[in-house]
């Protein structure tokens, strides 16, 4: 498995696994469960989660679906923004633990930025790991001026960005990949595949039936062709999980990357982030 370095040395598969909608719905349950545990099974070892998806339901699921494998797993919530000052970190994190049938959280992020001041925030992350909660903390949907300030106040040791990357939102490519590479900070991609959305592009799908791909495959490969990128797509089926996996098996070559390049342009000016 492909995997990416974050600031502290420690390596992680550059193909997780998401999990927003996942847990809300009974008739789903088992077939969520089985592709979490085939995604484990071939590698896919990065579980992302956060305590608003379904109130809590998505951390109940994963804690189901890694039960008895925890320690293969690298495990990453978040925490709302409302959330993450003085008073209520330590209670969020401590309530997704206990859903999620663990001790310990490998990584816990600020989900975006609320009112609390990124300084308070960084106060309370950093005594959860003092703590023993979690071992990391990092942010998402942080555009580039919010990363300056969250170092100026405190923030060095911030482990991870995750934002919303993929061919159809090219834009962070301008300023934030350049800002957060210069500071060896890894960029965690969420929907890559678009919600799925971009399954749906004919450019895309005759460019990956030329090459004998799915669009999953491409967009995924295309998605991890930088070794500061980890992407995490939502699978609800062992089907989708194991089309996932083969994306790292796909060889990106030169004329590949241009015929996406064409189809797909990187950024020519600033883009403010996007976000789902
Ligand atoms: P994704 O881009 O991962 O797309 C998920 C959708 O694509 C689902 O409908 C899924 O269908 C479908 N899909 C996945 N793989 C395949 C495949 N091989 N073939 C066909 N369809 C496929 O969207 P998400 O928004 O879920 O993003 C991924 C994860 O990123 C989230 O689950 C969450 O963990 C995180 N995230 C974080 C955000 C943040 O603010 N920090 C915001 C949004 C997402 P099916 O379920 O049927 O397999």
């Amino acid at each position: 498995m492909q995997q990416v370095s974050l600031p502290d040395g420690t390596s992680v598969p550059a193909l997780g696994q998401g999990t927003w909608m996942m847990g809300e719905d009974r008739a789903k349950r088992s077939a969520e469960i089985a592709a979490l545990r085939e995604g484990i099974a071939l590698g896919m070892t990065l579980i992302d989660t956060a305590e608003m998806y379904g109130e809590g339901e998505s951390e109940a699921l994963v804690g189901e679906a890694i039960a008895g494998l925890r320690d293969q797993v690298f495990l990453v919530s978040k925490a709302y923004p409302q959330n993450a000052g003085r008073a209520r970190l330590r209670a969020s994190c401590e309530a997704s633990i206990e859903r999620l049938g663990t001790d310990r959280l490998d990584l816990y992020l600020l989900h975006w930025r609320g009112s609390v001041p990124l300084a308070e925030t960084v106060e309370a992350m950093e005594a959860l790991r003092d703590a023993g909660l979690i071992a990391r903390w990092g942010v998402s949907n942080l555009d580039t001026e919010d990363m300056e300030e969250l170092i100026d106040a405190g923030g060095e040791g911030c482990a991870t960005d995750q934002i919303l990357y993929n061919l159809t939102r090219r834009g962070p490519e301008h300023d934030l990949f350049p800002w957060l590479a210069a500071r060896r900070i890894p960029v965690m991609a969420y929907s890559p595949v678009e919600q799925g959305r971009l399954l749906e592009d004919r450019t895309l799908a005759a460019i990956a039936a030329e090459r004998d791909a799915t669009p999953a495959q491409l967009a995924l490969a295309w998605t991890m062709r930088r070794d500061d990128v980890i992407a995490i797509p939502k699978a609800g089926s062992v089907e989708h999980v194991r089309d996932n996996r083969a994306a790292l098996d796909f060889e990106l070559d030169a004329e590949t990357l241009a015929a996406l390049d064409a189809a797909f342009p990187p950024p020519r000016s600033r883009t403010p982030l996007a976000m789902l």
